[in-house]
């Protein structure tokens, strides 16, 4: 059975796209086959997996409309996933998508034609609660929150979970809150650990375990448009294939590994 894993947050710089990314990547390592969603605009995921953004012509915006089959748009990486591309045109498909019938499940029925061919998809989302998201939220079963523990990172997350419960209401009843993934952590100052202990008392979240150091490499990795994980040993890449691991013992039953904070 296809698992699908959105990882959302509509605030930018909390590590959506690095997080889906490393993991996927680190799954695919494991020999699972992955597919992952580029569903930002902007198409970083699409570029730090080794594609041009300016040089696609078909890409997740010509599915969502119904223009192409998802099969003619998938692209191989090198890093093992398969990528459904992003370009600029998708700023365009929240417009056209908001004057169609049944617009958040665009998405879901795309992936039902190719999901056989895939253990694992992850969705990458936009900084947005638009209809993007809502696609992203409607076609997965587990929803992660990437969340920077630096600054005020819970800003947002109350109107995030507000939009999860709407789409667990209407469109997608099966849709579970996993849990937050905490970015950019630095185990060393207590204000990782408190933004951290707040976020997850305010909202009843668990958080997933380990958190993600920062690590330098990351930003390296995704300027350059080189691989994300191959042959990493730095200290973000180790953190993001215990993340994997644990994702895949939850899909194979157990309970969701989560990060006890200590205050
Ligand atoms: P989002 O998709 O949420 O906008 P990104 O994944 O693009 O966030 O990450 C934002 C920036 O933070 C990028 O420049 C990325 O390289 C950097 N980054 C992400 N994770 C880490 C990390 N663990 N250590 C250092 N930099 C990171
Ligand atoms: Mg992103």
């Amino acid at each position: 059975m296809t698992r699908t894993l959105a990882i959302a947050n509509q605030k930018g710089g909390v590590a959506k796209t690095t997080t889906t990314a490393s993991v996927g990547a680190a799954l695919a390592d494991q020999d699972v086959s992955v597919l992952v969603v580029d569903l930002d605009p902007q198409g970083c995921l699409t570029f730090s997996l080794g594609h041009d953004p300016d040089q696609i012509s078909k890409s997740v915006h010509d599915v969502l409309i119904g223009a192409e089959d998802i099969a003619d748009v998938l692209l191989d990486t090198d890093d093992g996933v398969t990528l459904l591309p992003a370009t600029i045109d998708l700023a365009g498909a929240e417009a056209l998508l908001l004057m169609r019938p049944g617009r958040e499940y665009a998405l879901k029925r795309a992936l039902a034609e190719v999901a056989q061919d895939y253990d694992v998809i992850l969705v990458d989302c936009p900084p947005s609660l638009g209809v993007l998201t809502l696609n992203g939220l409607t076609a997965a079963d587990e929803v992660v929150v990437p969340l920077q523990c630096e600054t005020l990172a819970h800003r947002g997350v109350g109107q995030l979970l507000r939009t999860v419960t709407e789409v667990q209401q209407i469109t997608n009843p099966n849709l579970t809150m996993l849990g937050t993934v905490a970015t950019l952590f630095d185990a060393r100052t207590t204000h990782s650990r408190d933004v951290l202990a707040d976020v997850s008392d305010r909202y009843d979240m668990p958080v997933l375990n380990p958190p993600i150091p920062r690590t330098v490499r990351f930003a390296e990795a995704s300027a350059s448009g080189a691989s994300v994980m191959r042959g990493r040993k730095n200290k973000g890449a180790t953190a993001y294939r215990e993340l994997a691991d644990n994702l895949r013992a939850y899909w194979n039953g157990a309970d969701i590994a989560t990060y006890e904070i200590s205050e």
